[in-house]
């Protein structure tokens, strides 16, 4: 069963009727059933508006999407308003900045959250692997070698990859065109990023100085003895 992450708590909730509830109002009807909904068969204004009750926090995340003629493909994240997750503060916050907008205007504006995405995965190379080039490309070709080949593939295929590796040459400022997924790949390609970087350092220096510590105490406790 597919589960859903909280953006308040990033705790896993599974999908139910316990969790989640949709509700399908209309210029016409408060609530239109839900099994007869279909484009065809509801107003054109008809909406769907679901709720995700997190039984961790308690707190409800609530996504509108459009289902009428007139409002179909419409999405918007009501709540919050935007489907960035929360990175720990150890993260610089300029990254972290660069991630909540380019999350914030996926929809609205793919080229301008690309963009930003462009700026957040340099910021990440500079501040995370100190490689500092003239231009993206030539730090993600610096990278080759550094990070496990997978994941230097992806890098190296997205750069590669159409408008975005044809901009990647110049200024991270220049802005290019691109559809709202492969601007959603980007944000995924960051958080993947965040956590095998940033987080997974973070995660290993603690344990490691964890073992020291219980090491250290052990060894005293030896002594003592
Ligand atoms: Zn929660």
């Amino acid at each position: 069963m597919p589960g859903f992450t909280c953006p308040f708590c990033n705790q896993i909730m599974s999908i139910d009727n316990t969790t989640v509830r949709s509700y399908h109002p209309s210029f016409n009807k408060p609530n239109e059933d839900i099994i007869s909904i279909s484009q065809n068969h509801c107003h054109s204004s008809t909406v769907r508006i679901t709720f995700y009750n997190c039984p961790s926090c308690m707190k409800s995340t609530i996504k509108v999407t459009g289902v009428g003629n007139q409002v179909k493909d419409m999405t918007s994240n009501f709540y919050p308003n935007s489907v960035a997750k929360q990175f720990p503060d150890y993260i610089p916050e300029q990254i972290r900045n660069d991630y909540q907008e380019a999350c914030a205007i996926v929809n609205l504006s793919p080229k301008a959250s690309a963009t930003l995405s462009r700026r957040c995965l340099q910021g990440m190379i500079r501040d995370f692997w100190k490689i500092s080039k003239g231009s993206l490309y030539d730090e993600i070709s610096e990278l080759n070698g550094k990070i496990p080949a997978d994941l230097w593939s992806a890098l190296d295929g997205l750069r590669k990859l159409g408008n975005i590796g044809a901009h990647m040459e110049k200024d991270t400022s220049v802005i290019i065109d691109i559809d709202p997924s492969e601007a959603e790949n980007l944000i995924v390609l960051i958080e993947l990023l965040m956590k095998e970087w940033y987080i997974n350092r973070h995660e290993r220096d603690n344990l490691f100085s964890k073992i020291l510590t219980t090491t250290a105490q052990k060894q005293a406790e030896k002594k003592g003895k």
